[in-house]
């Protein structure tokens, strides 16, 4: 048979992946990048020197520790936690992934609030999880009655919340959650808490995370870690729920020089809170200066982005903010964020670049 035969025959995927369409973020080269949420400092000189001195020491050929034991234990240290209690992969979208494989599947639902983070309906799908969506408030806050009702008409096994919430900054208050908890525990399902930008937030569900509910926050390095190259990402969850997420998760799956990264970042704690903390006064006065310019309404944020409706063409204002060297999130053809973009808190370098450059084009777009 010659090769053009055999490469006519197309092996199809399964029926109901052919028409996802994947994960779509633009990665431009641009001079100041603000459309992924990554901390936009670099970890200190000493974490890179300490990270560096300790991988000289790595036995190469041989797998890493399976129950990444050092890095747990440092962790739980960290958060107050018992290392039976957190569960370490590859980023967090692998922690949820992990969540899906365990506790969705083939004839279970996961409910979520949209506009969410993508990569959970994306996720759901991958694994054949059937998606109930509930919708949010036009403040893009959970109405925690309504969430309620819907938990126990719809029967999930998984219910996710994603505070504060990417695209739109919304920070859920402790009693929705605690709400929400108590539905989902009521018929038996889990309830996520996605907090990748749990630091910026005023509170964190990881206070409530104990054996005696079904309650998992999962939480990042990729943000105020600055380690988003490392890909490391966790889970804080009752020991009964770790048990069964480390049967599905794949063995070796974090490498050595990960848990190392992990383990090391937790010396540099102080540095940690200081980025947080600009950031955060970074974040007041870009939310300031947008809400001060006309034909732009910006969404209260607790995280570090700011998601901002513009009276106009909003993707006609991303393309010109990109002539310009400023990368931003286009969402303006997005359900329930039509004419919105998403603006990642940058260095005050990077935000008076992107002011600057708004100031220039904004004119242009709105009438
Ligand atoms: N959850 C949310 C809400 C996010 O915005 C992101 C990153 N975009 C992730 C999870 C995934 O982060 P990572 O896999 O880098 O830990």
């Amino acid at each position: 048979m010659s090769s053009q035969a055999r490469i006519g025959k197309r092996v199809e995927p399964r029926d109901d992946l052919r028409a996802l369409e994947g994960y779509h973020s633009p990665q431009v080269d641009v001079a100041v990048r603000l459309n992924t949420n990554e901390s936009p400092f670099a970890p200190p000189p000493e974490f890179v020197a300490r990270y560096t001195e300790q991988l000289a020491d790595v036995a190469w050929h041989r797998y890493p520790d399976r129950g990444a034991v050092r890095l747990r234990a440092a962790l739980g240290a960290f958060l107050g936690q018992a290392p039976e209690r957190l569960l370490c992969a590859n980023g967090s979208n692998e922690v949820l992934q992990t969540l899906l494989l365990t506790y969705g599947g083939a004839g279970r639902r996961a409910l979520m609030f949209e506009p969410t983070y993508a990569l959970h309906a994306q996720i759901a799908r991958t694994t054949a999880t059937e998606i109930v969506t509930g919708e949010r408030a036009a403040d893009y806050t959970i109405d925690a009655d309504g969430a309620a009702e819907l938990i126990r008409e719809t029967q999930p096994s998984i219910v996710f919340v994603c505070s504060p919430n990417n695209p739109t900054g919304t920070v859920e208050p402790r009693e929705t959650v605690a709400r929400l908890l108590d539905a989902a525990s009521g018929v038996g399902a889990l309830l996520v808490v996605d907090e990748a930008y749990g630091e910026f937030a005023p509170w964190s569900a990881l206070e409530l995370v104990s054996d005696d509910q079904p309650l998992v926050v999962v939480r990042t390095y990729s943000k105020v870690w600055s380690l988003a190259a490392v890909r490391l990402g966790f889970a804080a969850a009752p020991a009964w729920v770790i048990a069964e997420l480390e049967k599905v998760l794949l063995p070796y799956t974090l490498s050595v020089p990960t848990q190392v990264a992990g383990t090391v970042a937790l010396e540099f704690r102080r540095e940690m809170e200081q980025r947080v903390a600009s950031l955060v006064e970074e974040r007041g006065r870009l939310f300031a200066a947008l809400s001060n310019r006309a034909g732009l309404d910006v969404v209260p944020s607790g995280a570090n982005f700011l998601l901002v409706r513009v009276a106009g063409d909003a993707h006609d204002l991303w393309e010109r903010l990109l002539g310009r060297g400023v990368l931003v999130r286009d969402f303006s053809s997005w359900p329930r964020v039509e004419g919105c973009l998403r603006i990642t808190v940058g260095t005050p370098a990077e935000n008076d670049v992107f002011l600057a450059a708004l100031d220039a084009v904004l004119p242009e777009v709105v009438a």
